[in-house]
């Protein structure tokens, strides 16, 4: 039986531990499959206070989870929760093959990239949520590519696609851009990104050949279809919370963000939120770690009745 057990591993996850830790409370962070979450996937982080010269995410996850660990935090890598039975006051966690009985349970488990639900989207190689995992693959060298969003993620994709690629079009459903300003002006300022406004993707182009050799765009004022020859598709249009697990356990809304209050207190007792699986407003770094750190002082104070 444990005191408490953190699903999650990203921002949220490892301030949990980290606070869970130094209260003797052992607590045990279950990773997930990607150990750190969607910030390792992100390029330098420039607005974690404490990091004047930004810090690459991987390397501020990985730090996060050494300072966890060095007051005792457990740790099981890779490990990605199946299903959860929550009761009163024990909560079952199902993992490979395995259940896990703790006291107090946190859910940090972030969110995923959403998808445009396109054709060609699946099926096609060359169609990505990660500018800073593929972007340097040889097929995309001096190649056009197209970024789909209107947010600090496409800024952010388009910008660092910049260094690869021979031209980026930045396609978005409306006529201005929702990343904030700093963001918008560095990716509109750049001489190789070329915004593409008031358009769609209908479909991925290039199942024939094997492999992303354009978009179809429909524009959204005039209703025209048109083609967008590319060699790769990178997707940046938000996010989704994962949360599947716990639908219909904890309370949530039509997106599948969990309802938190007061504090991290979920609707059941002993189960708190933390993080992007709880925060469809913030979605910042530091309010993930802002929100493991309630999560965690809620959860001790529940251990301590
Ligand atoms: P986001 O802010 O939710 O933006 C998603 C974008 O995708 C919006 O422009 C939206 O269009 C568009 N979109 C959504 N669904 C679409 C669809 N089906 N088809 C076409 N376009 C669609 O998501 P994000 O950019 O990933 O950012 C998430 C959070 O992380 C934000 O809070 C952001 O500030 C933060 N973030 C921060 C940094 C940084 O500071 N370094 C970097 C990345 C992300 P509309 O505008 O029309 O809604």
């Amino acid at each position: 039986m444990r005191d408490v057990v953190i699903l999650g591993s990203g921002c949220a996850g490892w301030t949990s531990a980290l606070y869970l830790a130094r209260a003797n409370l052992k607590p045990l962070v279950l990773t997930g499959a990607q150990m750190g979450g969607l910030l390792t996937t992100t390029s330098i982080v420039e607005n974690f206070p404490g990091f004047p010269q930004g810090v690459d995410g991987t390397t501020l996850m990985a730090q996060m989870m050494e300072q966890a660990q060095k007051f005792g935090a457990e740790v099981e890598f890779g490990v990605v929760a199946e299903e959860v039975t929550l009761g009163k006051p024990v909560h079952r966690i199902r993992v490979g093959g395995k259940t896990i009985e703790t006291r107090a349970l946190i859910v940090a488990t972030g969110a995923g990239h959403r998808h445009l639900g396109v054709p060609g989207e699946k099926e096609l190689k060359g169609v990505t949520y990660c500018a800073t995992c593929d972007g340097a693959l040889p097929m995309f060298r001096n190649q056009p590519l197209v970024v789909v969003g209107g947010g600090d993620s496409a800024c952010e994709e388009a910008t660092f696609l910049t260094r690869f690629a021979s031209k980026v079009y930045l396609v978005h459903r409306r006529g201005e851009l929702r990343a904030s300003r700093i963001m918008a002006e560095r990716a509109l300022g750049n001489a190789k990104i070329e915004p593409v406004w008031n358009s769609v993707v209908e479909s991925v182009e290039g199942v024939k050949e094997g492999k992303v050799t354009g978009v179809k765009l429909k524009d959204m004022a005039t209703g025209k279809s048109s083609a967008l020859p590319c060699a790769g598709v990178f997707i940046a249009v938000g996010h989704v919370p994962n949360t599947q697990i716990f639908q219909g356990k904890l309370k949530m809304d039509e997106a599948g963000y969990l309802q938190l209050g007061p504090g991290s207190r979920t609707n059941r007792e002993g189960v708190f939120g933390a993080g992007d699986c709880a925060d469809k407003v913030y979605r910042q770094a530091i309010t993930a770690a802002g929100m493991g750190c309630m999560a965690a002082i809620d959860a001790e104070r529940y251990l301590a009745g």
